[in-house]
């Protein structure tokens, strides 16, 4: 994973972006020319699955010509970009689809989107940019994060995600990482999710697949008793990161986990 920029035009309150922790992550960001070199390393060790994402990686400046350069480094990886859909133009869409750039988002709430992003604004361009996916031929992801503000309407935004045109649908809840260590009162409890999975598993099959993620804290990291106990998994197994991924913060350090630091 790459995080490209630490710049976001949204203010999500679970965001779980670490520099919101570890300020030192945003400093220095890599510039275009830097990232080549880390995609060129990349290559030589035989990467061949990456993921371009922030904060907003469509405000990454050179994006165009680092995934141009990196489809020529790595002609058969997997690429894909993570964005936040509200600066995808109908151009960036095209290449995306030439370049064979897969694409996902986020829907964050209907009624809560504003809340949920923090920007005020409502959910209808997001719905718009998938349907054009659909129509298009060229669908993306969405991942939907629960939280206490849009868990009343996770069956609605599940619906209108799959009826506007999602590929898939990835669920997960809020983890208290990031921003969201300063909004915890926002995360549900292991029972509320456990709910949320029932309300998503009663509804008709609208033949979109779709997946839980159910890791709520990241247990790489040590964390406070109060949060082991609200939040943690009973059947928690040994989490992948650092063998099958790892991440390249904006200013190019290797964190093997997307949630946690060694500093
Ligand atoms: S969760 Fe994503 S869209 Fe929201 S503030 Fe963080 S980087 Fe931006």
């Amino acid at each position: 994973m790459l995080e490209l920029t630490p710049e976001c035009n949204f203010n999500c309150p679970y965001c779980y972006c670490l520099w919101h922790e570890f300020p030192e992550l945003r400093e220095n960001p890599l510039t275009l020319e830097q990232w080549k070199k880390v995609i060129g390393f990349a290559a030589d060790e035989g990467v061949d699955d990456l993921l371009f994402t922030g904060g907003e990686a469509l405000l990454f400046p050179g994006l165009k010509e680092l995934i141009l350069f990196t489809r020529e480094k790595i002609p058969s990886c997997k690429l894909a970009l993570f964005t936040n859909g509200s600066l995808m133009t109908e151009e960036m869409f095209f290449f995306c689809k030439e370049n064979r750039v897969r694409l996902a988002t986020s829907l964050q709430g209907l009624r809560s989107y504003g809340e949920m992003t923090g920007t005020g604004r409502t959910f209808h361009s997001l719905l718009e940019l998938l349907a054009f996916g659909r129509q298009n031929k060229w669908k993306l992801e969405v991942s939907i994060t629960v939280t206490r503000k849009n868990q009343d309407e996770i069956c609605d935004m599940f619906a209108a995600a799959a009826l506007s045109g999602a590929e898939t649908i990835l669920l997960g809840a809020m983890m208290p990482e990031g921003r969201g260590r300063e909004h915890l009162d926002l995360a549900l409890s292991r029972p509320e999710w456990e709910q949320v999975k029932e309300k998503i598993r009663k509804m008709k099959n609208c033949g979109v697949p779709y997946s839980f993620c159910d890791e709520m804290l990241c247990e790489c990291r040590k964390q406070p008793d109060e949060l082991i106990q609200k939040f943690g998994d009973p059947h928690f197994k040994p989490c992948p990161a650092g063998k099958e991924f790892g991440v390249i913060s904006p200013n190019g350090i290797y964190r093997k986990c997307l949630h946690h630091w060694n500093g």
